[in-house]
C-alpha cells in the first residue's frame, strides 16, 4: 500500500510515519531525511540543498523528483511505502503519479494531518530528532527517558538547524502557499482523508491504520 502523509511542518508526519512504517512493515521515505543525509555527507545535492533548507524554502522540484525516483528503485518498496514530506507542490504531486505509473502502482491513501499554527511552533522549536532512526521527541511534551538518547534505538538526539522560530514561520508560509492545490488534487482523486493531528499520537496512528484497513 502506498500512503502519503500531508500536513504542515510539525503536524506529526515524521512521528506518524515512523510508527506507521513499523506497524505496517513498510519503508518510511522522507524527502527531508534524504536531503539531510545528503547535506551531512556533503554530496553535490546536499551542497545545493543546504542553504535552501536553512532558509525554510523548497528545494527545486526536479532535484527532489530525481532523488525520489532513485529511492523508488530500491526493492524494499515492493509492498508499498509511507511517504513523508512529498509532494509539497502540485507539480510534485504530478511527478509522483508519473514516477509511480512507470512501476504500475499508484498512491492509495493520502492522510492530511491538520494542526493549528501555534501548536506547530511549540512542537518544532522543542523537537528532538534521533540521528540514527529518525524518531522524534520533544523537550517537554515527549521527552526521551534518558536525556539526549533515543528510546527506540539508543541513537543520539539533535535539534534540526531549521527548527528555529523564524525558519519555522517561513516554512509554514511556504507550506500554506501550496497546500490548497494539493488538497484539491487528492480530493478530486478521492484519496484525501483529513485528521485532527492535535490529538495523542497513538490515537492518530490508530485512525490512519483504520483508514488503510478500510481500503484493503
Ligand atoms: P522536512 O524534514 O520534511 O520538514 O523537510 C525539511 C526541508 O527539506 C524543507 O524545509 C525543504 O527545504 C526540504 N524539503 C523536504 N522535502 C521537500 C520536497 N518534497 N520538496 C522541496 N523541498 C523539500
Amino acid at each position: 500500500m502506498q500512503i502519503v502523509l500531508l500536513g504542515p511542518p510539525g503536524a506529526g508526519k515524521g512521528t506518524q510515519a515512523v510508527r506507521l512504517a513499523k506497524a505496517m512493515q513498510l519503508p518510511h521515505i522522507s524527502t527531508g531525511d534524504i536531503l539531510r543525509q545528503n547535506v551531512k555527507a556533503d554530496t553535490q545535492l546536499g551542497q545545493q540543498a543546504k542553504g535552501i533548507m536553512d532558509k525554510g524554502l523548497l528545494v527545486p522540484d526536479a532535484l527532489v523528483a530525481s532523488m525520489l525516483d532513485e529511492r523508488f528503485n530500491n526493492a524494499d518498496i515492493k509492498k508499498g511505502f509511507i511517504l513523508d514530506g512529498y509532494p509539497r507542490t502540485l507539480a510534485q504531486a504530478g511527478m509522483l503519479d508519473q514516477i509511480l505509473m512507470k512501476k504500475n502502482i499508484a498512491v492509495d491513501l493520502v492522510v492530511y494531518l491538520d494542526t493549528a499554527d501555534e501548536v506547530i511552533i511549540k512542537r518544532l522549536t522543542g523537537r528532538l530528532v534521533c540521528s540514527k532512526c529518525g524518531a522524534n521527541f520533544h523537550i517537554t511534551n515527549m521527552p526521551p527517558k534518558e536525556k539526549g538518547i533515543c528510546d527506540n534505538c539508543g541513537g543520539s538526539l539533535y535539534q534540526r538547524t531549521d527548527d528555529v522560530e523564524t525558519t519555522v514561520r517561513k516554512r509554514l508560509d511556504v507550506y500554506k502557499n501550496e497546500v490548497s492545490s494539493l488538497i484539491e488534487f487528492y480530493t478530486k482523486q478521492n484519496k484525501l482523508h483529513k485528521l485532527a493531528a492535535d490529538l495523542d499520537p497513538q490515537i492518530v496512528l490508530g485512525q490512519i491504520i483504520d483508514l488503510s484497513r478500510a481500503l484493503k
